[in-house]
This record gives C-alpha cells, structure tokens and sequence, in this order.
C-alpha cells in the first residue's frame, strides 16, 4: 500500500528549505514580540462549580440575610465571588451540600441558621467562576455571570499582552538566541557544510546561553552532550558551566572554563558588540571580610535569563528551577519532552519554592 504523504506545513517547509545561516539572521532581525508561556489559570476557559442561590423575599432585609450567612454559612473557597447580586445570594457550594447530612439547601438552613428560615422565596443551583479572575478580560467575562472581588495586576496584564518587551529589549533577547543557534552552527558545521535550519529543528540537540542581564554579559554557554553522556543536556551543562563562575563545577573539570576559547572567539566575530564574562564572585569569608550583602556576589543563576534553542525536558527544566534562573526563553516546542509548554508547565507548579517567567515566540 501506497503511504499518502501530508503536505508539509509551512513551517516545515521552511525548515526543509532554509539555510541556517538565513535562519539565525531572521531570528535576530525579526521585530516580532515574544510571547510569556502563562499558567493555565490565564488561558484555559473559565471552569465553574456549581453553588445554590437562594432569591430573597425581602430585598431590604439583604445586608442583614449577607451579615448573618457570612457568619454562620461563610463562603471559604469561594471568597473571590461577592455574596449577593440583586436579590440573590449565594449560600453554599453543591459540594459542600452533598456532604451534610441535611437532604436539601431549606433543610440545611433551617437546621444551622435557624433565623433565615424564611428569608428565602426559593433556591436554585448555577454555575459560578470557581477561580478568582486573574486578568480584567476575565473579569469582564465573570461579571457578566456574577460579580467578582478583583485587584488588577498591571505586570501580569502587560505579561499576558503581545507587547511586552520594549524594542531594545527585544533586540537584546533575539541576539542571545540567535546566539544559542550560532553555537549550534559551529559545532554542526564541523560535521556537515550547507546546513539547512532542519538539521536543528529535526534533532534533539540543544544549546543554551545564559546572560546576566544587569552587566548584559554572556555568563556561560553549552551545546548539547548527551549521546555521550545521559545527564548532559545543553541547559545542565550550562548551569555546571555557571558553576565554574562561582569556584564551583564538576563537569568537563580539565578546562574549568564557562565559555569554550574557541567558540567565543567565533561569536565574537558573528555578534561584535556581545560581552562576555561573569561579575566578580565573591567567596563567604571575602564578604563578612568586606562587610558586603550577598546580594553583591552572583548566586547560581539568580536573576540570569536563560536562552535554548529547544523547550527543555523534566530534567534540564527542575535544574534551571535548582539553580534558581529569572527567566528562560527558548524556539522549538519540544512536544514529546517539553517541561514548560508541551508536556506540563513546570514553572507555573504553586508547590516549587522557585519560579522563573518563559518566554518563546521567537519565529
Ligand atoms: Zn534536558
């Protein structure tokens, strides 16, 4: 049987026919905005739990009926919902019913708030946001449902808009990536001549570099080990690399270097006005001895940005969590293994005691 073939996408396409020396340029030259990888919460669609309303008889008996249920029927959960909407208010959650003994909403209140007996003409169950609104469009859209508490976020509204960094500084995060693309050039170009953007997209390989942006310097760079070795992942060497910064590292001990000489000398060439190097590190005793703050010696990668050509797996992704990273940008969705778009969003868990902003959007 003959297999039917789909007609490649037309990112594929370009892919299949692009160099990757035209690629690199695109990447770097493109005016196009990036995009924050949000937790579900900003783009999901709204979820609703369903809660009992009862109508009251008497709509000036309301603030008295809201004063006595905020007491004995207090909403918990639900704090982000206001309790009364004309003559209506919301009295409990279908869930919370449904483990009292009692068998329905009137039952209930005539046993724990004996007063409101009669204070209700009658009952129905809706469906209301279960989750407080995060962003003004999602208040607009519960208002139309219920009344909502809310306290907008001017940060988190520009982080959700497409117009979040200003030009330069865009400029700035598309030179790093094509970067990270240029050290995936050097290393493939050793192996192959004329090579096409696919080489990259089509392989498992990565690259990372790491910036810190208050010297706008290149910390550290890797490119991918890891058909020699099952932990050395691009992004893992980088932050071993950002280890030997800080008189730390265990990888690669004989040249103890964060940035290969070569490799540098090469960039260098490509991206003239890119810098190089860490900020001093500063040992413990150093700082008691100078009575300076901790803050003034680099720490792992806190506050560096962290630029892959691919989504980062599990692995690469708790690492750069570990080594305490402020924001990570990468190209490719990694569909099979992405940890901070495709699979799951790592960096979104409540749970860690870390969390960095992602970024992609680069094509
Ligand atoms: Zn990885």
């Amino acid at each position: 049987m003959t297999e039917v073939k789909e007609p490649p996408t037309k990112k594929a396409k370009m892919a299949e026919t692009t160099t990757l020396e035209n690629f690199i340029e695109n990447i770097k030259n493109s005016k196009k905005n990036l995009m924050a990888i949000l937790s579900d919460e900003f783009t999901k669609p709204t979820q609703f739990t369903q809660v009992y309303v009862g109508t009251v008889n008497n709509v000036q008996e309301l603030s008295k009926i809201i004063t006595t249920l905020n007491d004995k029927m207090p909403l918990k959960e639900l704090q982000h919902l206001k309790r009364a909407r004309k003559n209506e208010v919301i009295l409990c959650s279908v869930q919370y019913l449904n483990t009292q003994p009692q068998n329905s909403i009137q039952e209930y209140i005539e046993e724990n708030v004996y007063e409101l007996k009669d204070a209700f003409k009658y009952f129905k169950v809706t469906g209301l946001p279960a989750m407080p609104p995060k962003l003004k469009k999602q208040q607009q859209e519960f208002s139309r449902v219920w009344s909502c508490n809310f306290h907008p976020n001017a940060y988190l509204e520009k982080l959700y808009g497409d117009q979040f960094f200003s030009i330069n500084e865009l400029m700035e995060h598309r030179c790093y990536m094509a970067i990270a693309f240029e050290i995936a050039n050097y290393y493939l170009s050793k192996l192959k001549s004329n090579l096409l953007v696919s080489d990259v997209s089509e392989s498992s390989l990565n690259a990372t570099v790491v910036v810190d942006p208050t010297i706008k310097s290149i910390v550290a760079i890797s490119y991918d080990n890891r058909e020699n070795h099952p932990t050395q992942h691009s992004a893992m060497l980088a932050i071993d690399n950002v280890a030997k910064t800080q008189n730390g590292g265990a990888w690669n001990t004989a040249d103890k270097s964060a940035i290969d000489n070569e490799l540098q000398s090469h960039i260098q060439k490509k991206f003239v006005n890119v810098k190089f190097g860490a900020r001093n590190y500063l040992t413990k005793e150093v700082l008691d001895e100078q009575k300076k703050n901790a803050s003034e010696s680099p720490y792992l990668c806190t506050g560096y940005y962290i630029y892959l050509i691919r989504e980062p797996c599990v692995m690469c992704s708790m690492g750069l969590v570990h080594a305490r990273a402020n924001r990570v940008f990468f190209c490719f969705n990694n569909n099979l293994k992405g940890a901070l778009s495709s699979k799951t969003k790592l960096h979104c868990v409540p749970s860690l005691n870390h969390h960095f902003e992602v970024f992609t959007d680069f094509l």
